[in-house]
C-alpha cells in the first residue's frame, strides 16, 4: 500500500513541473514493450527487435537483427562505438515473457497499463523492465555523446524461458558481435522495505543449474487380480516418501556466505543470529537450528543447498495389469560444482534399495515427444550451465555497480549473490565472460510475488532510480 501511495505523490507533483507528460520516457518505454507480446512459446520476438531498431538506429548505435531458423523469432544487438581502447560491456536482457492466465488478471496484462505510480504487464519485473532500464540507459548515454573507452554492446535476446534460439545460438553464430570484457544481465535483487527504504542490493555471480533424474522401480509384472508383494508402484511409493523427508545438507558458496552476512545486518533478532551462525558457525546444532529457521523461506532454503522437486510420474497402461515398473522424474536445482555423479550417488543413499535405480533422466522438459535433436541441445545446455564458473568479485564492472549501488540507494548493503534459477547468462558465462546480473529496480517481496504470477508490475520510481543507477555503472566502465 505504502508503494501506491508514493506512486501518487510522485504522479502530482511532477505533473505541474512536466506539464502535458508526466510519465517518464523509460516507463513509457516499457509499456511500450510490454504491448508486443512476446509470450513464449512461440515468442515472436522478432516484432520487440523491430521496434528496438527504431529507438537504436537513430541515435548512432550499429543494428543488427539475428533471424534465426524459427520464423518471427529474432535477436537484437545495437553496438554504440567507443574508441576501443578498452574491451566492450555487454548489456543484455531477454526478450520474450513466460505466457498468463488472462482470467486471473485484473488488467490486460499486454495493454501497457500505467496507473498509480506503476507499470502493469507480463514481463514488468521479469525481464522487460530490465530490457527498458538497460536500453533507455544506452540510449541516454548516446543521447549525451560522451566519448567512450570501449564497445558499449546492448543485446535483447530471444528464447530465456524456453527455446533454443537466444544466447547459446548467439554465442554459437555471431559472437564477434557478443565478445566483450563483461556483461550485465537478469539476476540479483534491489529489495526495498514497507517504508520503500532499500535494505539491500544483491549482485549475482553465478546461478543455480538443473539435473533431472529418473527413478526407476521394478517390480513383477503381473494380473492384478493377484497382487504380489514386490509391487512397483508401492516400492516408488515407498523411494518417493523416503525422498520427501530427506533434504539436503547447506552447500554455501562464497557469495550466498556473505549475502547471508548482509541478511544478518540487515535483520532482527532471532533471524539476525541465525544468519550469523549459518554463514559462520562450526556447532553442528546451531547450523542445524539456524537452518530450519532460514528455511521457512523457500527463496533462502533454496540458495543454499541443492533442492529436490518431484515433477512428473509415469506408470501403468490398464486396470487388470499390475505393471513392471514405475518412474518417478525429479528436478534438482543445484549448487554451481556438483557433478551428476555425486547427486546420483546421494540420492541412492537415501532411497536405499536396489531395485530402485536412478538415471540422468533424458533431457527434456516436459512430458510430450521431444526429437533427438532438442533432446542433444537440452543436453548441452545442462552441460555447459553446470560448466558455467562463478563470476569473478572484481573487476571494473563488479566495482562499478557497487559503488553506483551505495550511491543510489544510500544506507542499502550490497553484496554478491547465487541466484535461485538459471538464466541464459550461462551462455557468457561458460566462453569466460564475467557476468553480473540484477533486476534494476527496487522492489518489494509483496510485488515479487507477482513475477511470472499475476498484475506483474513495477513502480516507475523503481525504474527511474534503477536507469540512475545502470547509466552511471555504464558511465563509470565505459566513459573516458
Ligand atoms: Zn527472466
Amino acid at each position: 500500500m505504502k508503494a501506491i501511495r508514493a506512486g501518487l505523490v510522485f504522479v502530482s507533483t511532477v505533473l505541474p513541473l512536466f506539464g502535458t507528460d508526466p510519465v517518464p520516457e523509460v516507463a513509457r518505454l516499457l509499456a511500450e514493450v510490454i504491448r508486443i507480446d512476446t509470450s513464449n512459446p512461440p515468442g515472436n520476438e522478432q516484432r520487440l527487435a523491430e521496434l528496438l531498431k527504431t529507438k537504436f538506429a537513430p541515435m548512432g548505435f550499429e543494428i543488427d537483427i539475428i533471424p534465426t531458423p524459427q520464423p518471427g523469432k529474432a535477436n537484437f544487438i545495437a553496438r554504440l562505438r567507443g574508441d576501443g581502447s578498452k574491451r566492450p560491456v555487454l548489456i543484455a536482457a531477454h526478450e520474450d515473457v513466460v505466457g498468463v492466465e488472462r482470467e486471473k488478471w485484473s488488467l490486460d496484462p499486454f495493454a501497457g497499463i500505467i496507473q498509480d505510480g506503476y507499470v502493469y504487464g507480463r514481463g514488468a519485473i521479469d525481464f522487460k523492465g530490465g530490457l527498458a532500464v538497460f536500453a533507455q540507459a544506452a540510449l541516454d548515454i548516446a543521447r549525451q555523446k560522451r566519448p567512450l573507452a570501449r564497445d558499449l554492446i546492448f543485446v535483447a535476446e530471444a528464447d530465456e524461458e524456453g527455446g533454443a534460439y537466444g544466447t547459446r545460438f548467439l554465442a554459437d553464430t555471431v559472437w564477434n558481435k557478443i565478445d566483450c570484457e563483461f556483461a550485465l544481465n537478469e539476476g540479483g535483487w534491489i529489495i526495498k522495505d514497507a517504508n520503500d527504504k532499500v535494505q539491500y542490493v544483491s549482485i549475482s555471480t553465478a546461478d543455480k543449474s538443473s539435473i533431472t533424474l529418473l527413478l526407476t522401480a521394478r517390480g513383477t509384472s503381473t494380473h492384478s487380480s493377484m497382487p504380489l508383494r514386490d509391487n512397483a508402484i508401492f516400492r516408488l511409493a515407498r523411494a518417493l516418501a523416503k525422498l520427501s523427508e530427506y533434504d539436503t545438507k547447506p552447500k554455501l558458496t562464497d557469495s550466498t556466505r556473505e549475502f547471508f552476512l548482509t541478511l544478518s545486518e540487515t535483520s532482527a533478532e532471532p533471524m539476525k543470529t541465525h544468519f550469523r551462525n549459518l554463514a559462520t558457525s562450526n556447532d553442528p546444532k546451531l547450523v542445524a537450528a539456524a537452518d530450519r529457521a532460514i528455511s521457512e523461506n523457500p527463496l533462502l532454503h533454496a540458495i543454499m543447498r541443492n533442492t529436490i522437486a518431484p515433477v512428473l510420474l509415469n506408470a501403468g497402461f490398464r486396470t487388470n495389469v499390475i505393471p513392471g515398473s514405475a518412474e518417478a522424474t525429479i528436478n534438482f536445482r543445484v549448487i554451481p560444482g556438483t557433478t551428476q555423479q555425486e547427486l546420483i550417488e546421494e540420492i541412492t543413499h537415501v532411497i536405499n534399495d536396489p531395485r530402485v535405480e536412478v538415471t540422468v533422466a533424458p533431457a527434456s522438459m516436459t512430458r510430450g515427444p521431444v526429437s533427438a535433436d532438442q533432446q542433444k541441445a537440452m543436453a548441452a545446455r545442462d552441460r555447459l550451465m553446470s560448466s558455467a564458473a562463478e563470476s569473478r568479485k572484481s573487476g571494473a564492472l563488479y566495482e562499478a555497480l557497487v559503488t553506483q549501488a551505495k550511491l543510489t540507494y544510500p544506507g542499502a548493503h550490497v553484496t554478491p549473490y547465487l541466484f535461485q534459477a538459471g538464466t541464459d547468462a550461462y551462455a557468457w558465462r561458460s566462453r569466460g565472460v564475467p557476468v553480473y546480473g540484477i533486476y534494476p529496480y527496487p522492489i518489494s517481496a509483496q510485488d515479487l510475488e507477482r513475477m511470472h504470477g499475476n498484475d506483474e508490475r513495477v513502480p516507475i520510481a523503481s525504474l527511474e532510480s534503477g536507469l540512475k543507477m545502470i547509466t552511471n555503472t555504464l558511465l563509470e566502465v565505459a566513459a573516458k
